[in-house]
C-alpha cells in the first residue's frame, strides 16, 4: 500500500525541484523519502500516515521551547487579529532591539530582517561599507545563508582566490571572498600577515552546526578577536544557529569574546521568519537612511512574526533555562556514546548546550577535513533505524542535532532505547 507521505513526496516532485522547498530536507544522502508532517507539540511530531516521532530537529533550531507552545501560540493568534503586516514600524520591534540588546550587549544598535541569510548578506555589506575594504573570510564547513558571496569553498592554497561553491555564482563574485581551515590558528595569522590591512570582515560560526557540531578552541576564537581589532577588519559572529540556544547570551557570551557584529535567526523568530543583524553603534550608522549602505525589506519585523520570537525570547529566560537544557542533552549524548560502546560501534558524540553532533569516528572531529572523515554507511543505518523507531534526526551525517525543552526523560529513555537496537544492527554487519 502507497502511504500518503509517498504519494505526497512523488506529486510534489513534478511541482518543486527534487520536492523540498529547500534542500536539507530531502533524504538524498541517506536515501528514502522526506517525512511530510501534519502536527507537532512539544517534543513530537506526527507524519501525514499517523506516524509520531520524537523530533531532534526542530526546524533546525528554531522550536527550543517545543512546537505549538501554548503562550507562542496564543499571542501569534492574538497579534495576528489586528493585521499580518503594516510596512510601517510598529513598538513590537522596538521590543525586540530592547530584548536583543539586553541578551546580546555587543548589539548596540540591531535591525530585524526575514531569515539568516539576509542577516549575513547585510551584515557583510555594512562591514564593507564601514571599512571601505572588499576581502571576506570564512571558513571551511561553516554556512552563513546562500547568498553569493557565501557560497564559496577554499580555493588552493593560502591566498588564491575563493571558487564558487555553486553553479550561478560568478567566479568574480567569490573573488573577494577567502576560505580558512576552522581551528587553525596558525592559517589565521599567516593570512592577517599578509594582507590583514585588506580585510573587511571575518564572519564565522562561533560554534560550528553545520558541518554536524565542531567546537572552537578558546585560543581560536582569542586570536581571531585580536588580529581583527589590530588590522582594523570587522569581526561577524553569525549566531543564526547558535544565539539563544548554545547560551542565553549565544556563544559570544560562552567563549566571552566580544564580536563587532552579530547575526541572529532560528530562535529569534521562534518558527516564524525572523533574522536580525547588529552590533558597534558605529557601524550600524552606516545603514540606509542615516548612512550609505542601502538595506531594506517589506516584511523586516513583521508583527506576527516578531511577536512568535518576542514570546519565545521571554519563556528561555526562565531561571535555569539554559542549564537544563544543557543537561538534558548532555544526557542524550552521554546515553548514546554508552550504548555505541556496549554494541562495540566505533562512534563518538558531544553537545554544547542545547546543540548535538553525533560522529561515526574514533573521537569529535575539529574541523572540516576530519568530519569528512567519519562512517557515512554507519550514520546512514543508523539513521533509518532510528526513523523506523520513530526518531527523527537530521537526514545528515554532517549535520547538528537540537533539543528543545519540552524534552522529556521519557523521550531521552525512549531515544537511547531505540539506538541500543540501532547501534547493535550496525556491528552485526
Ligand atoms: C541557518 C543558518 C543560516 C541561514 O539562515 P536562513 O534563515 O536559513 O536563511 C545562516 N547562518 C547559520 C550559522 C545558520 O545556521
Amino acid at each position: 500500500m502507497t502511504s500518503l507521505n509517498q504519494t505526497l513526496f512523488e506529486k510534489s516532485s513534478k511541482l518543486i525541484p527534487g520536492g523540498v522547498n529547500s534542500p536539507v530536507r530531502a533524504f538524498r544522502s541517506v536515501g528514502g523519502t522526506p517525512i511530510f508532517f501534519k502536527k507537532g507539540l512539544g517534543s513530537k511530531l506526527w507524519d501525514v500516515d499517523g506516524k509520531e516521532y520524537i523530533d531532534y530537529i526542530n526546524s533546525w533550531g528554531p522550536m527550543i521551547v517545543g512546537h505549538a507552545h501554548p503562550q507562542v501560540i496564543k499571542a501569534v493568534q492574538e497579534v495576528a487579529a489586528n493585521s499580518l503586516s503594516f510596512g510601517a514600524p510598529t513598538g513590537l520591534e522596538l521590543e525586540m532591539a530592547e530584548l536583543i540588546n539586553k541578551l546580546v550587549p555587543s548589539m548596540e544598535q540591531v535591525r530585524l530582517v526575514s531569515s539568516g541569510t539576509e542577516a549575513t548578506m547585510s551584515a557583510i555589506r555594512v562591514a564593507r561599507g564601514f571599512t571601505g575594504r572588499n576581502k571576506l573570510v570564512k571558513f571551511e564547513g561553516c554556512y552563513h545563508g546562500h547568498s553569493d558571496a557565501l557560497l564559496v569553498k577554499a580555493g588552493s592554497g593560502l591566498l588564491t582566490f575563493g571558487e564558487p561553491s555553486s553553479a550561478g555564482v560568478p567566479a568574480e563574485v567569490a573573488a573577494h571572498t577567502l576560505t580558512l581551515e576552522y581551528n587553525n590558528t596558525q592559517s589565521l595569522k599567516d593570512l592577517f600577515a599578509q594582507i590583514g590591512d585588506e580585510i573587511a570582515c571575518v564572519i564565522i560560526e562561533p560554534v560550528v552546526g553545520n558541518m554536524n557540531l565542531i567546537v572552537p578552541t578558546q585560543e581560536f576564537l582569542q586570536t581571531l578577536r585580536e588580529l581583527c581589532t589590530k588590522h582594523g577588519a570587522v569581526l561577524i559572529f553569525d549566531e543564526v544557529m547558535t544565539g539563544f540556544r548554545v547560551a542565553l547570551g549565544g556563544a559570544q557570551a560562552l567563549y566571552n569574546i566580544k564580536p563587532d557584529m552579530t547575526t541572529l535567526g532560528k530562535v529569534i523568530g521562534g518558527g516564524l521568519p525572523v533574522g536580525a543583524f547588529g552590533g558597534r553603534k558605529d557601524i550600524m550608522q552606516c545603514l540606509a537612511p542615516l548612512g550609505a549602505v542601502y538595506q531594506a525589506g517589506t516584511l523586516s519585523g513583521n508583527p506576527v512574526a516578531v511577536t512568535a520570537g518576542l514570546e519565545t525570547l521571554k519563556l528561555i529566560q526562565t531561571p535555569d533555562f539554559h542549564a537544563k537544557l544543557a543537561a538534558q542533552t548532555k544526557k542524550l549524548v552521554d546515553g548514546l556514546v554508552a550504548a555505541a560502546k556496549e554494541a562495540g560501534v566505533v562512534f563518538s558524540a558531544q553537545s554544547v548546550g542545547g546543540m548535538f553532533g553525533l560522529y561515526f569516528s574514533e573521537k569529535c572531529p575539529t574541523s572540516f577535513a576530519e568530519v569528512m572523515q567519519s562512517n557515512k554507511e554507519n550514520f546512514n543505518k543508523f539513521f533509518h533505524s532510528m526513523l523506523d523507531a520513530g526518531i527523527y534526526l537530521g537526514p545528515s551525517a554532517f549535520e547538528a542535532g537540537f533539543v528543545s525543552a519540552a524534552h522529556t526523560d521519557e523521550d531521552i529513555a525512549f531515544t537511547l532505547k531505540a539506538a541500543k537496537k540501532a547501534f547493535l544492527s550496525l556491528s552485526n554487519h
